[in-house]
């Protein structure tokens, strides 16, 4: 196994084993490109180190040899003190992870190499200014010294000097601070500041490797999604500098705008600066376009590369470069982050441009970004206070209480306050107060600014670099050029789209993308955006390759109605329950209360006109299209008043002598329901089955229902489902009494009905005996909600406020499993289900109807498995759609 591999040797696939930033530093340096010659530890040697402890054997040797080449290329040997070589090592994971782990620069630096450099770079103060900035990085992230002594003694160095930047420290001043740093370290640690070249290279690396599980990057992971077991590669890089003077310096580009996908000149550059103060946002940067008056030679050369890298990739890319006196160097390229409506332009025009076909198109965006775009934006129209204007660098539009740390942030969210997090500029300890925030302010930093980046990978609204916006986070609060203070806990609204920022609450109006998925903006009109376009066109790539169907689930005409015009092909879940609420619980009431057959009668003839009805509508507006009617599901309790409530009502009464018979009833009705466990208890089939009369009146009601719209030329596609079946036996029983029914309405009306009838596979037993339920179902549709429920144990209605919270921060699992279906537990069940349904009944019809039919990775899932169709909510149909067109295509 070979765990050192040179940047000549790899290549963008091997991302897996060179992480992100190694195999496209490869790529590059095979493309012919200016990189400076290095080379990658792999994620092999990463995960040996932490799961043993210790590197593997044989990597020393291979850096040996890897170093040896690297200054044989270079002419110059690591650390030597007349000529030395520095190297930056530097984590790089197969996944971006911003700033989430560590990097030191310089490395080769120490007492007998510092005169070397400054002989080198004819510049005695960048040699010291470099040196004390290794010390201070090294010192912090491999050594683990805190960070601020070095800050403070800076801080200190230029209070004596009564100066206020780093800049106005001269070269003495730098000796002074290195000497302070190292008696800082030597503190710290108890041992002195490593002056061994190799010794520094090896620690950092060691240290690269344990950043891998900092908390930082655990929660990031887990936040993002990112597998824990992939490890980080470590990329060593010969330094070159961008801080050597004013024709030096350093930049993040793109090849187009990560924000609406239009091509030309973006990206900041920061003249005399070494990379890391772009990206973490500390100084302010100018326009990519300036380069071109800075150093027009660098800057053709740029717009050049850039191409070169589209091409080549296929795809906007993100670039970091540094120029050493007017050397154009190449130090990063990725595929780039983009907001979700640039991911859908940037597809199409990719389309258009020929470099890429319908099917890539689909796989360079996904159902999160449709998501993400069908949220709602400022109304334009609202009468508004604006306060400020930063930079629009993650969509969407976000209204909350000013708060100015993350620790609040996390407190009120918690709480169940919306917070907008106020920072002059968010870095890495933000993170837990990004994610509880609905959007992020900054008022410094561009749009590669760590709270940019970092904003946009989450989806989250963000604006940054408000600059008239001063934040004093020790004071929490803000002011504005015009004198308006916000305190922390004053409503503030910002729009991620526009970067303004508004005091007070701005009313929010629906998106574009919804308004064509209702159809009031057509993708042909001329007043479709561009946005708009893209989205009908991906959406239409996706139906055409497609297999899983999609329907909705949809308990009335009107979301029946926009279900069809978001793209649903049925409704895969129609919850009757839900039909039975409002004034209608009288008659509920009145069944469960039932003494006699007659009582009971009374009610359930008093309910089947206005359930017939129901159905009615229903079949109606999904005219042609199938519509999954589920008996009654929930436990009866469920329709009756609250105990407590009850009880004080029956107590009040009997206190003031006023009758109160019929509340007593319904209070030993209560009692006498009552159940410890009522999700396990009488529910779904059992009701069917102890409550005579109740589900014929409901298949009665389906099938005259289905009758009246014959009669009215319709064309009803009802489907008849029973939930909660355990056992093929249960399921026969209702079958015999609903075939007899449908029979009797066939007679009474004279039309002939078509009623397919199946049941929902929702408890384990089910899955495993669904051979023998397919004998008397004619479709299944996994309810994955109660199958994860019994599956896992885990109360549905409990856990995820009771101890989920704890269970993903342990990384037990990485999303909630009614969230995503469980592929190993839950979904092999569906799997094996699905197997044997079809082994007795091959032209059974599956699908499913539980939370997970509308969660885009669960859609891969059941497309995997050979579903016939999905069912969700209807404004998550089109992500089904789309998901359902990336999964086959
Ligand atoms: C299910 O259990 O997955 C389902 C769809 O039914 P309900 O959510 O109504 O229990
Ligand atoms: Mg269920």
């Amino acid at each position: 196994q070979k765990f050192v591999y040179d940047f000549t040797e790899g290549n963008k696939d091997l991302k897996d084993l060179l992480g992100g930033k190694g195999a496209n530093l490869a790529e590059m340096t095979n493309l012919g490109l200016p990189v400076p010659p290095g080379f990658t530890i792999t994620t092999e040697a990463c995960k040996t180190y932490l799961e043993s402890g210790s590197e593997p054997a044989e990597l020393r040797d291979e850096v040996s040899a890897h170093l040896d080449a690297l200054e044989r290329k270079m002419g110059k040997k690591l650390g030597q003190a007349d000529n030395p070589l520095l190297v930056s090592v530097r984590s790089g994971a197969k996944f971006s992870m911003p700033g989430m782990m560590d990097t030191v620069l310089n490395i080769g630096l120490s007492d007998a190499s510092v005169a070397g450099l400054a002989a080198q770079a004819d510049n005695e103060r960048f040699a010291w200014d470099s040196y004390r900035r290794l010390i201070q990085m090294f010192g912090k992230t491999v050594l683990g010294v805190d960070g601020e002594l070095f800050e403070d003694a800076l801080d200190e160095a230029k209070a004596a000097k009564k100066v206020a930047s780093d800049t106005d420290l001269d070269a003495a001043d730098l000796k002074k601070l290195v000497a302070t740093f190292k008696e800082i370290v030597k503190a710290a640690t108890g041992r002195d500041f490593p002056q061994d070249p190799r010794e520094q290279m090896d620690l950092a690396i060691k240290a690269v490797f344990d950043s891998w599980n900092g908390d930082r990057a655990k929660l990031y992971r887990r936040q993002e999604r990112i597998p824990h077991d992939l490890g980080t590669a470590v990329n060593v890089c010969s330094m070159v500098f961008g801080n050597l003077g004013p024709d030096s310096g350093t930049g993040v580009a793109f090849t187009r705008d990560p924000a609406s996908g239009h091509q030309g000149v973006y990206g900041d550059y920061l003249q005399n600066a070494q990379g890391e103060d772009v990206v973490a946002g500390i100084r302010n940067t100018v326009p990519l376009a300036e380069l071109e008056s800075i150093d027009k030679k660098s800057y053709d050369q740029l717009m050049q590369i850039m191409e070169t890298l589209e091409t080549h990739y296929k795809d906007l890319c993100d670039i970091e470069f540094t120029i050493e006196r007017g050397q154009l160097w190449m130090l990063q390229t990725r595929v780039g982050k983009r907001t979700a409506g640039a991911a859908f332009r940037i597809a199409t025009q990719l389309v258009d441009q020929g470099l890429i076909d319908e099917a890539e198109a689909l796989q360079r965006v996904n159902g999160a970004q449709l998501a993400q775009l069908m949220f709602p934006k400022f109304d334009e129209n609202a009468k508004v206070e604006q306060i400020g204007r930063g930079i629009a660098a993650s969509p969407g539009a976000a209204v909350g209480k000013a708060v100015f740390d993350s620790y609040t942030a996390v407190k009120w969210s918690r709480s169940g306050e919306k917070v907008i997090l106020i920072r002059r500029e968010t870095n890495p300890d933000d993170l837990d107060g990004m994610i509880a925030a609905e959007g992020i302010l900054t008022s410094r930093g561009g749009k590669t600014s760590h709270a940019a980046v970092v904003a946009r990978g989450m989806g989250k609204t963000c604006v940054c670099g408000a600059e008239e916006l001063e934040v004093d986070t020790k004071r929490r609060r803000m002011t504005t050029t015009s004198g308006v203070v916000v305190e922390e806990g004053d409503v503030v609204s910002i729009d991620g789209s526009t970067g303004k920022v508004y005091l007070g609450e701005v009313p929010v109006v629906p998106s574009p993308v919804v308004e064509y998925f209702e159809g009031r903006m057509h993708a042909g009109a001329d007043d479709a955006d561009e946005l708009v376009q893209a989205v009908h066109r991906i959406m239409a790539y996706a139906d055409r390759v497609r297999r899983l169907r999609v329907r909705a689930n949809a308990d009335n005409a009107e979301d029946a109605s926009r279900a069809r015009r978001f793209g649903a092909q049925g409704i895969g879940l129609c919850r009757t329950e839900h039909m039975f609420l409002g004034e209608r619980r009288q008659y509920v009431e009145r069944l469960i209360l039932a003494d006699t057959d007659e009582e009971r009668e009374a009610s359930l003839k008093a309910l089947l006109p206005l359930q017939k009805q129901d159905f009615v509508e229903l079949f109606e507006a999904m005219d042609g299209l199938p519509v999954t009617v589920r008996l009654l599901d929930p436990p009866l309790h469920e329709f009756l008043p609250d105990i407590t409530e009850l009880s004080v009502r029956v107590a009040l009464a009997e206190a003031r002598k006023e009758p109160h018979e019929n509340d007593l009833r319904l209070l030993q009705a209560v009692h006498r329901l009552h159940e410890q466990n009522p999700m396990l208890g009488l529910r779904g089939v059992r009701l069917g089955l102890v409550i005579p009369g109740l589900f014929t009146m409901q298949v009665r009601a389906i099938a005259e229902a289905a009758a009246q719209r014959i009669d009215a030329k319709g064309d009803p596609r009802a489907e008849i489902m029973i939930p909660l079946v355990g056992t093929v036996q249960e399921l026969e029983l209702v079958r015999e009494e609903a075939e007899q029914v449908i029979a009797e309405v066939q007679a009474q009306t004279g039309v002939e009905l078509k009623l397919a009838l199946g049941t929902m596979i929702e408890l384990p037993r089910a899955a495993v005996t669904a051979g023998q339920i397919a004998e008397a179902a004619e479709f299944f549709s996994f309810g994955t909600n109660d199958l994860t429920q019994t599956v896992w144990g885990f109360s549905r209605d409990d856990v995820e406020a009771s101890f989920f919270t704890a269970y993903l921060e342990k990384g037990i699992f990485g999303v909630s499993p009614f969230e995503t279906i469980d592929k190993d537990g839950v979904g092999a069940l569906v799997r094996s289900a699905v197997q044997a349904g079809r082994a007795t009944r091959p032209d059974i019809k599956l699908g499913v109807c539980g939370e997970h039919g509308g969660d885009p990775e669960s859609v891969h899932f059941f497309h995997e498995v050979g579903l016939d169709y999905v069912s969700c909510s209807p404004f998550r149909i089109p992500v089904a759609r789309l998901e359902a067109g990336r999964a086959a295509a």
